[in-house]
């Protein structure tokens, strides 16, 4: 008999600790279906007992990979069958919104659009939302720092954490739960577990910052002919919308032209796929005075120059119409044999030269695949979508292509997925030597075995 599974079953409870078939019954992640792979998978039902399992596992030296619903989108789970998994999915607890403070304190296994609900049912929205809201964690959404598309207007999960609760390695329960937005008492250790990736402690409960619910949006999307054009065009869009503008979201002409084309279920909303297209979103409290303002800014946007056409969403069907071809993906996978993704960040004026300068790496090599480009413009957020005719086309050689231009750039070879195992090798490229040694450091200082995590973001 496992002497530290028992030992576990001890502390936990038998029900809380999974082996063998029970464990393997369940998929590794959101993305993989093949059989979770570990020596024990725990599901503990509060923080005494992550802090006991933890304890348990610092003093067996035992690996640990914290799991909230498995969708990040850089390999971050990954586990082997020496592993011990933790999961929150028992921790889902929601508290009362706090209406004077507007924030709601919970557990951190909560999933994203349980928590969204709560808030709405106040009056009240979570700022950060995600294509995987239904399946997604708010534990993981920290530990990943995710973005998504209204980062422009109220930050990214970063800034929506106003505490946090989080256990070392060893146990230790370090309980920041404070509501505060200003709280300058020494570092602020929350934010060394947001974007940590489940490394340096597990996260077991915080406090998130809520906004208003919105009563108004409007939406249209631009044609645009020169990018030159876009820097300017979100400038005054933010100096005449302010604080009601929420997304500014690029398309490429090619990602046009393939989520509005023979293989996509969204239809084309111009005549002709423009070289760029922008879609715009603002949320405000008053519709009638929020629409008169945002028709009155596109007829002086209009008016100034740059813009090759523009429509404005007349309804709901509209704007899910706009929408569905920003987030669709479906013809990708009709068209191609596999895809290569990057989530990068690039300073507005490197956005052009970088992604041509990856298009003619691309056709120069001949490997018969497609360059996409789309993402979170105001942000300075871009996903590129390589896709493959040819499933037999390099992984590491497409990678070492595209980061090595995104590197000339002085871009970032993350923006909001992190770093996992997929994107390891290519922290460099991001990040300086003296940087990388002082999250090791901080990694050593907090998890001196190194059990939380190993091998994701970087190797000790
Ligand atoms: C359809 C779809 C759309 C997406 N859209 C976006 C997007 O627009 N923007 C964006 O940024 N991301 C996006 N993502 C990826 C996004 O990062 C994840 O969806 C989310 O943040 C991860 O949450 P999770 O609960 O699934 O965490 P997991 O995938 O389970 O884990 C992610 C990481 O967090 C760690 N972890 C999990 N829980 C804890 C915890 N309690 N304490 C400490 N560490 C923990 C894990 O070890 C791992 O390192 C999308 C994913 C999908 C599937």
């Amino acid at each position: 008999m496992d002497s530290l599974i028992s030992t576990l079953r001890t502390a936990l409870g038998d029900d809380s600790v999974l082996t063998g078939e029970r464990l393997a019954e369940r998929a590794r992640s959101f993305w993989d279906p093949r059989p979770l792979e570990g020596r024990a998978l725990l599901l503990p039902r509060d923080t005494a007992a992550v802090s006991a399992a933890l304890r348990l596992c610092h003093e067996a030296r035992q690996p640990v990979i914290p799991l909230g619903g498995g969708t990040n989108i850089a390999n971050a789970t990954a586990s082997g069958e020496n592993d011990v998994l933790i999961s929150l999915e028992r921790m889902r607890g929601i508290g009362p919104v706090d209406l004077a403070q507007q924030t709601v304190t919970v557990e951190a296994g909560a999933p994203l659009e349980t928590v969204q609900e709560h808030a709405a049912a106040a009056g009240l929205k979570v700022p950060v939302d995600l294509g995987a809201r239904g399946s997604c964690t708010i534990g993981g959404m920290i530990a990943c720092n995710a973005g998504g598309n209204q980062v422009l207007r109220y930050g990214m999960t970063r800034d929506m954490v106003l505490g946090l609760e989080a256990v070392l390695a060893d146990g230790t329960v370090l309980n920041g739960l404070t509501p505060y937005l200003k709280n300058n008492t020494g570092y602020d250790l929350k934010q060394w577990f947001v974007g940590s990736e489940g490394t340096l402690g597990i996260v077991t409960r915080a406090v998130l910052h809520l906004y208003p619910a919105p009563r108004s949006r409007h939406t249209a999307l631009l044609a645009v002919d020169d990018f030159a054009a876009i820097a300017p065009l979100l400038l005054r869009l933010r100096a005449r919308l302010g604080g009601l503008l929420t997304s500014f979201e690029g398309m490429w002409q090619s990602f046009y032209e393939l989520n509005s084309g023979e293989h996509a279920t969204a239809l084309p909303i111009f005549d002709a796929a423009p070289p760029w297209s922008v879609l715009l979103e603002i949320e405000g409290q008053d519709a009638e005075a929020d629409g008169a303002l945002f028709e009155q800014t596109l007829a002086e946007v209009w008016e100034a120059g740059g813009l090759a056409d523009a429509v404005i969403a007349g309804s709901e069907a509209d704007r899910l119409a706009m929408w569905a071809i920003r987030e669709g993906c479906e013809a990708e996978t009709k068209l191609y044999a596999r895809t290569d993704q990057f989530d990068i960040s690039l300073a507005m004026d490197a956005m052009l030269p970088c992604t041509e300068a990856i298009r003619s790496a691309l056709t120069e090599l001949a490997l018969d695949s497609d360059l996409h480009v789309f993402g979170h413009l105001g942000d300075g957020n871009l996903h590129l979508v390589v896709g493959h005719r040819r499933g037999e086309i390099d992984s590491a050689h497409v990678k070492q292509l595209v980061y090595q231009r995104v590197a000339e750039w002085r871009g970032s070879v993350s923006a909001e997925h992190g770093i996992g195992l997929d994107k390891k090798a290519y922290l460099p490229l991001s990040r300086s030597t003296a940087e990388i040694q002082a999250m090791r450091a901080i990694k050593q200082a907090l998890d001196p075995h190194g059990i939380l995590n190993p091998g994701k973001i970087f190797d000790l």
